[in-house]
């Protein structure tokens, strides 16, 4: 159980190929890059107060944002930009007036927002914090925009084309913000469908195939067994079973060591799935035991098992300087109509046994005069 937790958790880190600390980073950059451009409008003007107010935000921005960011304390960083981009909206407006488009910024952070309370791990209340922040933006617009109709800003630039230079200015920040966010949340939503179908795919290898042979696992071969007893049933198609068995493999263990022993089973089993034909199914059953579904009646099936029997004992078996000797015992039973699974398996069973008393390396089926070898 840990080491699939372990596996997962390694499939999950090895997919960030575009950082979380990168993404904080441009946009602390990005923000900081809007507070210079806006201190050079105001030095323009010149309102040299709002000026060196913007300039200082620039700087908070690379400095202490970024450094926030690089101990990887987002929730703070978080907190303080939005509370910096309220606040300067208010204020900016309460200096120069709607026109001036800073009111604008109340909507853009709403997106933002939902952003990063999606993607930090350790934001805990999802929805509420994002809604919660939604609703201040919404109060802090319409409290900004009553205020401004009951008093005059405090600097009046309406003799100028300044007003309309910085509300088309923060009215097109305010779109890339939007536009930005809604951009990076499809990523984001895409990027974690990718982890997800191949963890998935992973998953799925883990629960339905042997980690060593790359077979499938009793567990699956099971369900497909039960699959074809139903058709069975229900169209009388009928299949067969191959029960194979290393001979002798203890001894491979003994004499060559168990990673010998690894490499004999490992290309067993490649030697019989490149034998049986495409839809037949190959699964590890025990220890060196495979078992083989094929679509076929009893003869053919047991021919296909003397084919696989020939090819393994053909098969120059060579490991690290040594040769290994290696032949494989096969039982064959089919499918009758009203016999039950496990007696099918035992069939196939009895007959390996006939087979490996009989001195392995051969095919049995049906009764012990039957045999091939
Ligand atoms: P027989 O011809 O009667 O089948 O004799 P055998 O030696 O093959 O049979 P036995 O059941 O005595 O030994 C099976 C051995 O298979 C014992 C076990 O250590 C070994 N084995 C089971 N799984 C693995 C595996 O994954 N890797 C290796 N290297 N050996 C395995
Ligand atoms: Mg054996
Ligand atoms: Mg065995």
């Amino acid at each position: 159980m840990n080491n699939l937790h372990h596996y997962i958790e390694s499939i999950r880190q090895g997919e960030s190929y575009f950082s979380f600390e990168r993404k904080s980073n441009i946009i602390a950059y990005m923000l900081a890059a809007i507070h210079f451009i806006t201190c050079i409008i105001f030095a323009l003007i010149p309102l040299i107060t709002l000026s060196i107010i913007n300039g200082c935000f620039g700087v908070f921005y690379v400095t202490i944002v970024r450094n926030l960011i690089k101990q990887h304390k987002y929730t703070t960083a978080l907190y303080i930009s939005l509370l910096e981009v309220l606040l300067i909206s208010f204020f900016e407006t309460f200096c120069l007036g709607l026109t001036s488009g800073f009111i604008l910024y109340n909507i853009s952070m709403i997106s933002a927002i939902f952003y990063f309370t999606f993607v930090m791990d350790n934001f805990k209340k999802k929805e509420i914090i994002p809604l919660v922040f939604s609703l201040f933006c919404v109060a802090s617009y319409c409290i900004s925009y009553l205020l401004m109709q009951v008093m005059e800003p405090v600097y009046l630039l309406e003799e100028s084309h300044w007003p309309n230079i910085l509300h088309i200015f923060n009215a097109l920040v305010t779109f890339a913000f939007l536009i930005l966010f809604s951009f990076l949340f499809i990523w984001e939503i895409k990027a974690n469908q990718g982890k997800l179908a191949s963890q998935n795919k992973q998953l799925h290898e883990i629960a339905h195939k042997d980690p060593l042979t790359r077979l499938m696992n009793r567990r699956n071969m099971n369900q497909i067994l039960q699959q074809e007893m139903d058709q069975l049933k229900s169209t009388g198609k009928r299949f067969s079973l191959i029960l194979g068995d290393i001979d002798d493999f203890k001894k491979v263990n003994d004499t060559y060591g168990h990673d010998v022993g690894d490499y004999v089973l490992v290309t067993v089993s490649e030697i019989i799935s490149n034998s049986v034909r495409e839809g037949d199914a190959v699964c590890r059953w025990g220890g060196e035991e495979i078992l083989i579904l094929v679509h076929d009646p009893l003869g053919p099936a047991a021919n296909a098992a003397e084919r696989i029997r020939k090819n393994i004992a053909d098969y120059h078996f060579h490991y690290e300087g040594h040769d290994i000797n290696v032949t494989m015992t096969f039982g064959v039973s089919e499918s009758i109509p009203g016999y039950r699974l496990d007696a099918l398996v035992q069939q196939a069973d009895e007959h390996l046994y006939t087979g490996k008393k009989s001195g392995k390396n051969i095919v049995v089926f049906q009764t012990s005069t039957n045999t091939i070898s």
